[in-house]
């Protein structure tokens, strides 16, 4: 078994009384434990790295699901748009032009999250609720025909305070309350909230996520990532 089904088994009672869905984040790890975990009954997963996600979504069965997670660069954007499910990691106008062109050509919407910044490091990518908001009152945006911003992405410090963690995806949650009907335009229908990984999930459940992205809890600790 190259995935851990108690956790697995674990995660889905947990995550299930709040009608949340837990995309498997299967970086790094190879094929076949991917497709185990397909034949398990999981079927989104994410992935971080461009090549990687072309590769493995050439091996697995068409009707897995795949969300790119990582920090997306304008000029990949063409070797996933024709299959990728979820692009969570969306932090500006001009990345979401270039997916708009490239879905067109692929005739799909392309369903985008924009990542916020919740946390305090300053490793992390994402854009303040000011930056956000400029993106999703810009008639530029509203000019795009082929993305829909679904919802938001979010990380919390990465710390042992859940306290901090806490305080952080509320404040997402609430802002993702707050703009959830503001906008009465075909490219923003925000219904989801990704939060939470494996050290959090649980607060980021409480705290209102839709999906949670989770890796090691399931196929172990990555030696690089
Ligand atoms: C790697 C990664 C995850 C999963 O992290 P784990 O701690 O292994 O659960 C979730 N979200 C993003 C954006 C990641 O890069």
């Amino acid at each position: 078994m190259n995935f851990n089904r108690e956790n697995v088994d674990r995660i889905r009672k947990e995550i299930e009384p709040f009608g949340a869905r837990l995309l498997a984040v299967s970086k790094t790890k190879p094929v076949n434990s991917i497709r185990e975990l397909y034949d398990y009954g999981q079927k989104a997963f994410g992935e971080n790295y461009v090549r990687e996600l072309q590769e493995k979504q050439a091996q697995l069965p068409a009707d897995a699901e795949w969300h790119f997670i990582g920090h997306l660069q304008s000029n990949k954007v063409k070797y996933i748009s024709s299959f990728v499910s979820q692009i969570h990691g969306v932090d500006s106008l001009r990345l979401l032009q270039e997916i708009d062109k490239l879905a067109g050509k692929n005739k799909r919407i392309q369903n985008c999250f924009l990542q916020i910044f919740i946390a305090t490091e300053e490793t992390k990518f994402g854009l303040s609720f000011e930056e956000a908001l400029a993106i999703l009152n810009s008639p530029l945006l509203h000019q795009l025909k082929n993305i829909l911003i679904n919802g938001f992405m979010g990380m919390a410090s990465f710390t042992d305070d859940a306290n901090k963690v806490r305080t952080e995806f509320k404040a997402l949650r609430k802002f993702f309350d707050e703009q959830k009907n503001q906008f009465n335009a075909p490219t923003i229908n925000l219904k989801e909230l990704s939060m939470g990984m494996t050290s959090d999930y649980k607060i980021a459940l409480e705290e209102g996520s839709t999906l949670v992205r989770i890796g090691s809890a399931i196929f172990g600790e990555r030696i690089n990532s």
